[in-house]
């Protein structure tokens, strides 16, 4: 169980690009990040476009004002003059600017916390990698639905084989907040969202399903997809060649198949993200809007539900409880177990602590790596008339 007690020698001096006022994801970073005041410190930020607005938002949250930067170029260029200057940077920009920005921290020396998806083609993805390594860096994607302790509780569970050889995965992550037009019409961080230069080849796909590819790989490691058929919609026209639905499915290379429905015109949807796995003997199921529990369900017997926190789970799930069964925990305590692992991370590559680094499971640049693939595999099939395509 975790408890705030130091995990690595000293909190790392953090940073953060964008994520200021108006942002949406800018305080999900803090939250995280800040949760656990023994693994980072906000010493620093480029909050915001609008650099006075940026300053103003990071003096209101404490930052020291002569650290508050009008952009990330002075940020990593007068901290790098300071003894104790900025270690650590968390990107949270909209996509476009992901690659220069982890570009220009690597070469700054920084580690790179980054949002998802992490850059727009996985051959950026491989460059940052190569100059990470040469640099003896580390960079980290923020897929933060993925530090639920009850994931590692699936994780487990298939590979002691719980629920036999698994055959079906199904997987969805939909909303129904862009139904109309009205929100693409007033906010900010929509309006980039469905327009290919900033957004990327997707918007629901990369906006969200990202996040739930990511945890099907968290759960079933071992499960490899051999080829993909993607079929995307633009309900709203405007938003097109950007979908704001899609339907993808998978042929794994064990022989088992799934699907994944990502959309944000599921109207009246509150469910975020569901994940079933169907397995030989049994079936996992569990959903981001109730993460507390978890259901197992053997064929034949009586469904469980299996409860965070409770002694019989696997040691690896409760080794990231925080508040104890019964006490609500959510996005933030996930986030938090995610930061708490990049500063664990960060900490191990420093020390040259590879067995560390090997045993650790968080979402680290291969990471973002396969969910750039999975996008590229999903557009590579949706633009050629909803084809099977081998996954590249
Ligand atoms: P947003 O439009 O709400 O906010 C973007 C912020 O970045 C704004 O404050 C803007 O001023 C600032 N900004 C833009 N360019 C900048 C630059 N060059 N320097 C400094 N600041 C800059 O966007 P958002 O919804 O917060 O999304 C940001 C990123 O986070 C996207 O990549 C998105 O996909 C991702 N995201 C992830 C999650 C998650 O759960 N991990 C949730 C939401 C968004």
């Amino acid at each position: 169980m975790l408890n705030g007690e130091r995990k690595i020698a000293r909190p790392l001096r953090w940073a953060m690009v964008g994520g200021g006022r108006l942002s949406q994801v800018g305080y999900k970073h803090r939250c995280g990040a800040l949760r656990d005041n023994t693994a980072f410190q906000l010493v620093a930020g480029a909050f915001d476009l609008d650099p006075e607005r940026g300053r103003d938002f990071g003096v209101n949250i404490g930052v020291d004002p002569s650290r508050c930067y009008p952009n990330y170029q002075t940020m990593f260029r007068e901290e790098a003059r300071r003894e104790d200057g900025i270690e650590v940077v968390s990107i949270a920009t909209p996509n476009a600017t992901h690659f220069e920005i982890a570009w220009a921290a690597l070469n700054a020396g920084l580690d790179v916390i980054c949002e998802k998806p992490l850059f727009f083609t996985s051959d950026e993805v491989r460059k940052v990698k190569a100059l990470a390594e040469e640099k003896g860096l580390i960079v980290g994607v923020t897929y933060g639905f993925s530090g639920h302790p009850l994931l590692m509780q699936m994780r487990a569970m298939i590979a002691h084989g719980e629920i036999g050889d698994v055959r079906i995965v199904d997987l969805q992550y939909t909303h129904g907040f862009n139904a109309t037009d009205a929100v693409d019409k007033v906010s900010d961080a929509q309006k980039w969202r469905v327009d290919p230069k900033i957004a990327g080849p997707t918007f629901v796909l990369g906006d969200i399903s990202t996040h739930t590819y990511y945890i099907s790989q968290l759960v079933m490691p071992h499960m490899k997809i051999r080829e993909l058929l993607c079929d995307r919609q633009s309900f709203i026209p405007s938003r097109a060649p950007l979908e704001d639905n899609a339907f993808v499915l998978m042929h794994y290379e064990n022989g088992a198949v799934g699907r994944l429905w990502a959309s944000s015109v599921n109207a009246g949807c509150m469910d975020s993200q569901r994940i079933r796995i169907v397995g030989s003997k049994a079936s996992l199921v569990w959903s981001d809007s109730n993460p507390s529990e978890l259901r197992y369900e053997v064929q034949g017997q009586p469904n469980q539900t299996l409860y965070r926190g409770m002694p019989y789970l696997d040691p690896s799930a409760n080794a990231i409880e925080r508040l104890g069964a019964l006490h609500t925990e959510g996005l933030t305590e996930s986030w938090a177990n995610i930061y708490l692992k990049f500063a664990i991370a960060i900490d191990a590559k420093r020390r040259g602590d590879e067995k560390t680094l090997a045993e650790l499971v968080y979402p680290d640049i291969e990471a973002g790596l396969e969910g750039v693939r999975w996008l590229e595999n999903c557009v590579k099939s949706a633009s050629n008339g909803s084809i099977w395509v081998p996954f590249e």
